[in-house]
């Protein structure tokens, strides 16, 4: 059953920004969706409100012990007007196992469908229809519990904020080049990896600063003990295509698990392409790299959808990919995905969500 969740609409609608210009969550729109948590009474007081600044206790624990979740999900206006989510039990599921690691309260399935639906139907004219655009959705929680101390708060705020964006990377659908990290890790067996939580990405900054400096987008993570698997790209899960066969790191509980991916893998199984799951070191790659076989490297993630990996670097080694060109299967997986996503293609995986 789903409960009545309160609509106060703005008073002063912004201006909407230029949507061949938009760059990735730089605006937000009219309205957010909030509601709090207290231990013993639950979620309550879910509301839409006009977008602003929220008002938090400087010893609410999330400035101090980093209990803060994070979804990213996207919506489109197809051609015949209908507002389309992409996959979004995926993301309510996963927000679930990020809460759960975290030790975070759950949020009800129904509840956070319904106010992603609610949202977004409310702001429905924020959604750009430029060719490559689209409505980020990006809902999240912290704790907000004034308390200094370790452990788990037991006040917290559930938000959904959106942003209309265009290209995640400027590179767009061009490939990016990356830079294997050999000295910080990202994540560990037994850590927090799997989750989609804040933490993760504090602890990822530093390593982006650096292959920023060097000249590389992005950096692609090994796994935290022999630093010899491939686990992912910053915020994107990651394939190669080697001999024909399509290989991504297997789920290892370090490693997210993206929506994308998953869609990913999917395609590949319905087109019949071999597809694997498994444990790929950075010497296997460089021996496709070195004898030819490795065809074409891209990233997954709702951001960029696709992003192709143009160049690799690690060490001494620099590994050119496609001659750093889009590769075929790259190109076919992005036009599909964001074809089925913005209704151009049919969906006949049942993907999408249409908000009525
Ligand atoms: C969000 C995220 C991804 C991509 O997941 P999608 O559901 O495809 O957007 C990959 N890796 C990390 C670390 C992420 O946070």
């Amino acid at each position: 059953m789903s409960r009545q969740i309160k609509i106060e609409k703005t008073s002063t609608p912004k201006e909407k920004p230029d949507q061949r210009n938009l760059g990735f969550g730089i605006h937000f729109t009219d309205h957010m969706f909030i509601m709090e948590y207290e231990t013993g009474k639950g979620w309550h007081n879910e509301r839409i409100v006009p977008y602003a600044p929220l008002s938090l206790d400087p010893a609410a624990m999330v400035f101090h012990y980093g209990q803060a979740v994070f979804e990213g999900l996207k919506a489109y206006k197809a051609a015949d007007g209908r507002v389309l989510l992409f996959r979004p039990q995926k993301n309510v599921q996963r927000m679930n196992i990020s809460n759960d690691r975290l030790s975070m309260p759950p949020i009800d399935e129904e509840l956070f469908l319904d106010a992603l639906q609610q949202l977004v139907q409310v702001e429905k004219d924020w959604i750009p229809v430029e060719e490559g655009t689209s409505l980020y959705v990006r809902p999240f929680i912290i704790a907000t519990e004034p308390f200094l101390g370790v452990r788990s708060a037991d006040h917290y705020t559930f938000m959904i904020i959106l942003s209309p964006v265009g290209a995640y990377y400027p590179e767009g659908i061009n490939p990016v080049k990356i830079n294997v990290e050999n000295k910080y890790v990202r994540a560990v067996s037994g850590g927090t990896g799997y989750a989609k939580t804040s933490g993760n990405y504090a602890a990822s900054l530093k390593a982006q600063v650096e292959a920023k400096d060097k000249g590389y987008t992005q950096v692609l993570w090994l796994d935290g003990v022999e630093k010899k698997y491939i686990e992912e790209v910053g915020s994107m899960n990651v394939f190669f295509k080697i001999n024909g066969e399509v290989i991504t790191p297997a789920l290892n509980g370090s490693i997210l698990e993206g929506v994308t991916r998953s869609s990913t893998i999917e395609l590949l199984k319905a087109w019949g392409v071999p597809v694997s799951e498994k444990r790929i070191s950075m010497e296997e790659l460089l021996e496709a790299s070195n004898n030819g076989t490795l065809e074409e490297a891209f990233g997954t993630g709702t951001a960029a959808v696709i992003s192709p990996i143009g160049e690799l670097r690690w060490e001494d080694h620099v590994m050119v990919i496609n001659q750093g060109v889009t590769g075929e299967l790259s190109r076919k997986i992005y036009d599909t995905i964001t074809g089925i996503q913005s209704g151009k293609i049919e969906d006949t995986f049942g993907w999408t969500v249409e908000v009525k």
